[in-house]
């Protein structure tokens, strides 16, 4: 990830809207500040990390979804590489690897931050994940990965967590 500074700026607007979230999100603050003081990694193997995750809605309030290589309908999701210049290009680039040419558009969020910080399950190393919120044309979506099982358009009640689906609610409510 090459812009530490962008997503400093992500996270400031994501807690100004989420104030009572701070604590929990306080020590990827701690790493990204710390990094960019020593211009490099001290952390080793338990430097954290940031996975990129990619909520397509389309005009008729439905999610989009693929399905894994295990037959999980899930929403894109990808880790952040060095070639990612932030957490929402990555997010874009997996939607764009899944899906192909599908074109989508940021939905407004508070000031461009992610729609949610999610605080994953740590193996080796804490992990995050940024989740945004794209629109789309339902008609954009090619058939070919619908007849072959690969995506599907999905009611909204198919997210799994209250926190997300109420927030992509939000967001429908104001227009995609
Ligand atoms: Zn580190």
């Amino acid at each position: 990830m090459r812009l530490v500074g962008q997503v400093v700026r992500e996270l400031n607007a994501y807690l100004s809207g989420h104030p009572d979230e701070r604590a929990r999100i306080e020590p990827l603050f701690e790493t990204l500040l710390d990094h960019a003081r020593r211009g490099h990694c001290r952390h080793g193997g338990g430097c954290p990390v940031i996975s990129a995750g990619a909520l397509v809605v389309n005009e008729r309030g439905e999610v989009l979804k693929a399905r894994s290589p295990h037959g999980v309908w899930q929403f894109v999701e990808t880790h952040v590489g060095p070639t990612d210049v932030t957490p929402r290009t990555a997010a874009l680039r997996v939607v764009r690897e899944t899906f192909g040419p599908l074109d989508v558009w940021s939905c407004p969020t508070h000031d461009d931050a992610p729609l949610v910080v999610d605080v994953l399950p740590a193996h080796a190393a804490p992990h995050y994940g940024f989740r945004y919120v794209f629109g789309a044309f339902s008609s954009t979506l090619p058939s070919a990965l619908q007849d072959n099982g690969v995506a599907q358009w999905m009611p909204l009640t198919s997210i799994r967590s209250d926190v997300l689906q109420e927030r992509v609610r939000k967001v429908l409510a104001t227009g995609v």
